[in-house]
């Protein structure tokens, strides 16, 4: 197929915003492409050189291209470069300037589909020295044999900024439009805009099938390939492909314990709700790929977790869902997520950041296992083989913890185990469900009661010890009540040791210590005027504190530097949130 004619069909999506008239497009343009391009449309369709969960890029920054366009049309960087400003769009200023020398050379070469979509693959695969001078001359290349709308595309698939508004719905409808029309009666009246389906029934279970292939496989290619050669009976045989990721199971939220358990029912499983993220996990032929919740392929940044999984979970080919938890090398609790979050986009120096921050994995699912799919067996039956399969080492990889429960008293107190231990509270799953990839059913539910944070003010500090000696590092927090500060706590977990990593005890003693009003021991008496917000687990009664409260697990969530100590909550609120959570 000429590349020509995509681009053709590219400014027609890119002329309207309806949804029903690009689903006509798409499915015209799938109507005819032939077999052997099908898969590469379904890709270019999309801006795309790899599927989602590949994870080569391009890698071709703005400049790149800017200097292959001015190789290309004979024109001066600077020039381009003054195009570009004007109109924000690399892609445009190609086509004008290709335009323009066209027409004064009147040179131009036939460009398929295929020779556009290698040439633009190679750039994710070089490498080493002259890898920018190699890269501008492919461009270039393209560049010169393109006619100008073809540059311009060619230059915005670069940039993976098509600008033809194509969503994965419309995609999908297109796929039961091109290759079922006849099975569902479909009609489409373009002058209309209006669509008439004559066999709803089958629209939907084509509808559905096409789904469902592609929840499992997250590839429009295969997915497009399957309905054109082999019809529904071929979409419905797409199953599980080990390697290649797929859609994860979603949570819903509930407030209380008896919402969650009439979403899972009784008993239910109870778990740790980690606070991570997430990692899909395949094994095939010894090899481990790692994906994100988002299908982002992270294999390369988590070499000690592809390890674990290695030596630690039994079968030749797997597909295992879990939770990545970081946590302390000092004293081994669970750290909150944006400590390792850093890890997730890292290129380099990977040894150093897994001993840095590492990551423990808590395996929770199971969705295929040595030939066998496990999607619509039991969550009771999977997690049961997970058991059989994984041989547990703390601080490696362990089983999500869980617990079978079926009352509210217990689901409570383990929550508060869970959060006792720098979790972010449980999940409540059904023990009779399948797994629903890219589903957010009520198969399993977070159990995390939503609390409303404080704004305290600190009215004295203490020195810390050891390492902390040099820091003020725990803090007396206060709220107000007429004019008066009255304790209810003392806060120091939130603080990083870092500066980098985030509000730091370092600042905190820079912005505390000139403030100190009077010093007794370790303790330092100072001025209120910092205001932090605060979150907690429980309101409680104290008689140590004189405001009469207490904050169960306080954290210090940020620096109000907005907020005066005046501003700080009262007493009266906090009163009012304590008996809102006794009912
Ligand atoms: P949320 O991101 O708030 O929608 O909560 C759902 C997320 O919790 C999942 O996507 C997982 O990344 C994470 N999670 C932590 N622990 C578990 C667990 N035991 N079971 C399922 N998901 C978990």
């Amino acid at each position: 197929m000429q590349y020509g004619k995509l681009v053709e069909f590219y400014e027609e999506l890119g002329k309207t915003t309806k949804r029903l008239e690009k689903t006509h497009i798409i499915s015209e343009l799938l109507k005819q492409t032939p077999a052997e391009d099908l898969p590469v449309i379904m890709l270019l369709l999309e801006g795309r050189l790899f599927p989602s969960y590949d994870a080569r890029e391009i890698g071709v920054a703005s400049r790149i291209i800017l200097k292959a366009i001015s190789a290309a049309s004979g024109i001066e960087a600077g020039r381009i470069e003054k195009e570009w400003k004007k109109t924000g769009d690399l892609g445009l200023v190609a086509e004008n300037l290709i335009k323009a020398k066209k027409q004064a050379t009147l040179h131009s070469q036939e460009l398929t589909v295929k020779k556009v979509f290698l040439n633009l693959r190679k750039l994710a695969e070089l490498e080493g020295s002259g890898t920018v001078e190699r890269k501008i001359q492919l461009i270039s290349e393209l560049l010169t044999s393109a006619k100008p709308k073809e540059a311009k595309y060619i230059v915005r698939t670069i940039l993976q900024v098509l600008r033809v508004g194509v969503g994965s719905g419309s995609v999908r409808d297109a796929i039961v439009w091109a290759f079922f029309s006849g099975e569902i009666n479909l009609r489409y009246n373009k002058e209309e805009n209006s669509m008439e389906i004559g066999n709803r029934e089958e629209y939907k279970r084509h509808i559905d099938a096409v789904q469902k292939a592609f929840d499992a496989t997250n590839d429009f290619a295969l997915v497009a390939e399957a309905a054109k050669t082999k019809g529904l009976s071929g979409l419905n045989s797409i199953g599980l492909l080990v390697g290649i990721p797929i859609k994860v199971m979603l949570a819903l939220k509930v407030d209380t314990a008896e919402e969650g358990f009439e979403r899972v029912g009784k008993p239910a499983e109870l778990e740790f709700k980690y606070d991570g993220f997430r990692i899909q996990a395949h094994k095939k032929n010894n090899e481990i790929k790692l994906f994100t919740r988002r299908l982002e392929n992270v294999t390369n940044q988590f070499p000690d977790v592809a390890e674990y999984i290695k030596k630690h979970v039994k079968g030749k080919e797997f597909i295992i869902d879990s939770e990545a938890v970081g946590y302390s090398n000092k004293t081994g609790r669970y750290l909150p997520f944006q400590s390792i979050s850093q890890r997730i986009k890292r290129k380099y120096d990977i040894e150093k950041m897994s001993k840095e921050f590492p990551v423990e994995l808590n395996v929770f699912d199971i969705i295929y296992h040595d030939g066998k799919n496990y999607l619509n067996e039991p969550f009771e039956s999977r997690r049961k083989l997970l058991e059989g399969i994984v041989s547990q080492e703390k601080k490696k990889i362990v089983l999500a913890k869980s617990l079978i429960a079926s009352n509210a008293k217990e689901v409570k107190k383990f929550y508060e185990e869970a959060i006792k231990l720098g979790n972010e509270g449980l999940m409540l799953k059904a023990l009779n469900a399948p797994y629903k990839p890219g589903a957010r059913v009520g198969y399993m539910v977070k159990y995390k009661p939503a609390k409303e944070t404080f704004d305290l003010a600190i009215i004295a500090a203490e020195w810390g010890e050891g390492k902390r000696a040099k820091w003020l590092s725990s803090y007396t927090i206060a709220c107000t009540d007429n004019g008066n500060f009255l304790e209810i706590g003392k806060a120091s977990t939130g603080l990083k040791e870092k500066d980098e990593e985030g509000l730091s005890f370092n600042q905190m003693t820079k912005l505390l210590k000139p403030l100190t009003l009077s010093e007794k021991g370790k303790e330092v008496a100072v001025k209120p005027s910092i205001v932090i917000e605060v979150g907690y687990e429980e309101i409680q009664k104290s008689p140590t504190y004189s405001s009469g409260f207490a904050l169960r697990f306080p954290r210090v969530i940020k620096l109000r530097d907005d907020k005066g100590p005046e501003d700080a909550t009262t007493l009266a609120m906090i009163k009012d949130c304590y008996n809102k959570q006794k009912k």
